[in-house]
């Protein structure tokens, strides 16, 4: 196991001075020194959970159009949340950021200390910290996947993960025990933030512009690159299953909404099962990557005059559905398309 050694803190001041000349320039972000809005601090956190901040960007910028505060937010049905959240994927994010955002306004605002925050629903140790640290300025340091890869190589911390995590949380930690650090821990954090998403990259870490070069130790050692060391993950299983897309006339769609809880929960989806009879059509198949498995959805496509009375439906371009069934859709429009369809029903 590795010894780590804190004699020598990589001095938090040459991190912040470089960040405030290299800084992301991050729609959710406040300007260098300036105490950020915890709304908007909290909705980028729970997106970036899992997410890149490409993906993230757009997604932001319409929750933010659409709900401006908490309250705004609170006010909407779980529904409009979910839908307007459809494509970002992990979606008991989304029911959690409703519940959350009722919960703050009941409680007349977000919590201003780290205990509050990890109350609320959807929010952990790394979220708590992040709102805590830059919307709070509490001298709380956030870990995420950039900040254990950066602290990994300063410390040369050789131990696999994921059994190496905690060693490597503890210390992270003990990086905001450094006094400039303290007195700008969110600018800190997201010092810490830029460093490893544009520098100490995962696959090429740029030492040579590195402002910690001089204190860290994987780079020292020539080990930069291969640090953090992790055990090769089992292949993840694979599921089939099938999707049916029933449209009439006018391109509107069939959907049903999934229960509130498991996988795609509260979200707009195809049937599994044929709606009605029609002649259906083979529309290929289509791949996708959950968390825990590989889907492979086979994907059928029928048109109708008409659909049948009371189901859910949507304009099949514009229904607000998560990526897997876009992509069915996708796959039975191009099918359409191939066999000449001229949107006559069958
Ligand atoms: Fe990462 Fe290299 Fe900087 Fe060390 S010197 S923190 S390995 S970029």
């Amino acid at each position: 196991m590795t010894t780590v050694s804190y004699s020598s803190l990589p001095p938090a001041r040459k991190l912040l001075n470089w960040y405030y000349r290299h800084r992301r320039h991050l729609p959710w972000r406040a300007a260098p020194g300036d105490v950020a809005d915890p709304y908007r601090v909290w909705l980028s956190e729970i997106m970036l959970q899992q997410t890149v901040v490409a993906t993230v960007r757009p997604y932001y910028d319409k929750f933010l159009a659409a709900y401006p505060t908490v309250t705004h937010l609170a006010a909407a049905s779980v529904e409009e949340v979910c839908a307007l959240w459809a494509g970002l994927g992990y979606y008991a994010r989304a029911r959690n950021l409703h519940k959350c955002a009722q919960a703050v306004v009941a409680m007349g605002g977000f919590p201003d200390c780290i205990e509050g925050l990890r109350g609320l629903p959807g929010i952990g140790p790394y979220t708590a910290n992040a709102i805590g640290a830059i919307a709070f300025s509490l001298p709380v340091l956030p870990v995420d996947g950039n900040v254990e890869r950066v602290t990994a190589r300063l410390f040369a911390i050789t131990d696999p993960f994921p059994g190496a995590k905690k060693s490597i949380t503890k210390a992270a930690e003990r990086l905001i025990e450094d006094k400039d650090a303290r007195a700008a821990p969110g600018d800190f954090a997201q010092a810490l933030f830029d460093l490893g998403a544009t520098v100490c990259t995962p696959k090429s870490p740029n030492c040579l512009i590195c402002p910690w070069a001089a204190h860290c130790q994987g780079q020292a050692d020539g080990l930069a690159d291969t640090l953090p060391v992790k055990v090769k993950k089992a292949e993840r299983p694979r599921r089939e299953g099938v999707a049916y897309v029933l449209l009439d006339k006018a391109n509107n769609v069939v959907l049903l909404r999934r229960p509130p809880h498991g996988l795609l929960g509260g979200m707009l989806v195809l049937p599994e099962v044929p709606p009605i009879m029609a002649r259906w059509r083979q529309a290929g198949t289509v791949e996708h990557v959950f968390t825990h498995f590989a889907l492979t959805l086979t994907v059928r496509v029928a048109r109708v005059s008409a659909l049948p009375e009371g189901v859910l439906s949507a304009p099949v371009g514009s229904a607000p559905v998560p990526s897997v069934m876009r992509k069915a859709l996708d796959a039975a429009c191009l099918a359409l398309n191939h066999a000449g369809d001229d949107k006559r029903s069958a």
